[in-house]
């Protein structure tokens, strides 16, 4: 038997706003193309830990599709690929446009720092029989989630002679992990009483590395200095050597499948690869795009932008200021007539903590790419807000794209909030909005997105670049 609609439910259907699950809303090899897109995804999540191997990956990959160095002396045509990386820790790529580059450029932002660990200047020490190194956390984490998890070690060490050292220990099944102890609950009745966000604490976060000493007669601090000499023997390095480092702990495991379905993916650093590889792969498959496109892979988000790899620098200025010239143009030329999508993520109704959302203008898993107008906290305070007019621009192209989009908040009003990138490139006085996908357990060693969503990011990239 079949039901004919009510007036109200055609009435509804006409004037509502009723978000659906991508699920039921794609077709079967749409599906299909979004779970395939994903499994390279998924590699570069468990290739790329830090900023430093994305830059690797993103230049690796920009040169197989053809991108050259950028130089400021050159003059470009329209197809031209080029890319230029900041310090080894971000990357811009341009693919230049049929239109003049006064007419303004297209940018999709993205960071590729997440949450982590950091070692002191001088972290290594020994206590109790046990080399340990201590640590200062990168971002905003919730201390507890990073102990009793497998970790590794990532980075660069610059040696006394200059030499540069890359690191990368404790990714592949062969080789040794690091691990943050944690107390046992038999003996945990006082820490229990410590709030949550005290319940590790700080100066708590100390790596455990080693135990057997050094096999002399005698001396003190022997497990460290064994440490040290294995450090030595197969690298070369010092105690010194530390100060001029930038070594980071990272969780050890891989992306994986979640669910009976295998709809989601968990995995570290989510926020914000999950933004940066879609817009890194609609840049790669961008051919000759009408408005010339620059994809930016930031760096520093995670504290704030600030310091030379963070957007709240001059460097993103700075190349567009070098486009400019050669067309004879000054970089406010070029800037003042751009757009961007800020590409990050925002949090997901979770609905084992629904409370602080409000769930009209939540975000959701499934429901597609978020645009989020403005983020910030306490009355929109550090936070771009998106005109009414850029955002009417957005949404026109998304759905004449077939994108499937939802709105998002982060959380509700006083609850609250954060930041992105949307901020700085706006103060250039370009349009910006944020857009990028919902994630379970952000700031967590293990969060979690859906697949359809990323799929619903590198679409929402592709057309906005096209
Ligand atoms: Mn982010
Ligand atoms: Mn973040």
């Amino acid at each position: 038997m079949c039901e004919e609609k009510s007036a109200a439910d055609l009435l509804k259907e006409k004037l509502c706003m009723n978000p659906q699950n991508a699920a039921q809303i794609l077709q079967d090899d749409e599906i299909e193309k979004a779970d395939m897109f994903c499994e390279g995804y998924k590699k570069f999540l468990s290739q790329c830990k830090t900023e430093r191997e994305a830059t690797a990956f993103a230049e690796a990959a920009a040169k197989k599709a053809g991108f050259v160095p950028f130089s400021s002396s050159k003059k470009y045509k329209a197809g031209d690929r080029i890319y230029t990386i900041n310090r080894g820790k971000a990357i811009i790529l341009a693919v230049f446009g049929k239109r003049n580059l006064r007419e303004g450029v297209k940018i999709v932002a993205s960071h590729i720092d997440a949450p982590r660990l950091d070692l002191k200047p001088v972290p290594l020490y020994e206590d109790s029989d046990l080399a340990l190194l201590k640590t200062h956390y990168y971002g905003g984490i919730k201390k507890y989630q990073w102990t009793a998890i497998p970790l590794s070690l990532h980075g660069v060490m610059i040696l006394k002679n200059g030499k540069s050292l890359q690191v990368s220990i404790g990714e592949k099944e062969s080789e040794p992990k690091f691990v943050i102890t944690d107390l046992l609950p038999h003996l945990g009745a006082e820490q229990a009483k410590r709030t949550l966000s005290q319940g590790i604490k700080g100066e708590e976060l100390n790596i455990l590395i080693g135990s057997r000493p050094f096999r002399s007669d005698k001396g003190s601090d022997l497990v460290k200095l064994n440490v040290l000499k294995l450090l030595n023997d197969k690298y070369g390095i010092i105690e010194e050597d530390f100060l001029s480092a930038e070594l980071e702990l990272v969780p050890a495991f891989g992306a994986s499948d979640i669910g009976f379905d295998r709809s989601m993916i968990g995995a570290y650093g989510h926020d914000d690869r999950v933004c940066a590889y879609p817009s890194l792969i609609a840049a790669l498959e961008c051919k000759a795009p009408e408005v010339t496109v620059v994809t930016v892979l930031t760096d520093k988000e995670e504290t704030g932008s600030d310091g030379n790899t963070g957007l709240n620098s001059s460097y993103l200025k700075y190349f567009i200021e070098d486009l400019a010239k050669q067309e004879g143009l000054e970089g406010r030329d070029i800037l003042s007539r751009s757009q961007c999508l800020s590409a990050d993520v925002n949090a997901a109704f979770d609905p084992t903590f629904p409370s602080v959302h409000e769930k009209m203008n939540a975000s959701y898993l499934n429901k597609g790419i978020v645009v989020t107008k403005y983020t910030g906290s306490r009355g929109k305070s550090g936070t771009s807000d998106a005109s009414a007019e850029f955002m009417g621009k957005v949404r026109k192209l998304f759905d004449d794209a077939g994108i499937i989009w939802q709105v998002g908040e982060l959380g509700k009003v006083d609850e609250g909030g954060g930041g992105t990138v949307a901020q700085y490139i706006a103060n250039l006085n370009v349009d910006v909005v944020d857009v990028g996908v919902a994630v379970l357990s952000m700031h967590s060693p293990y969060e979690v997105v859906s697949k359809l969503d990323v799929y619903m990011a590198y679409k929402a990239f592709c057309a906005f670049a096209e």
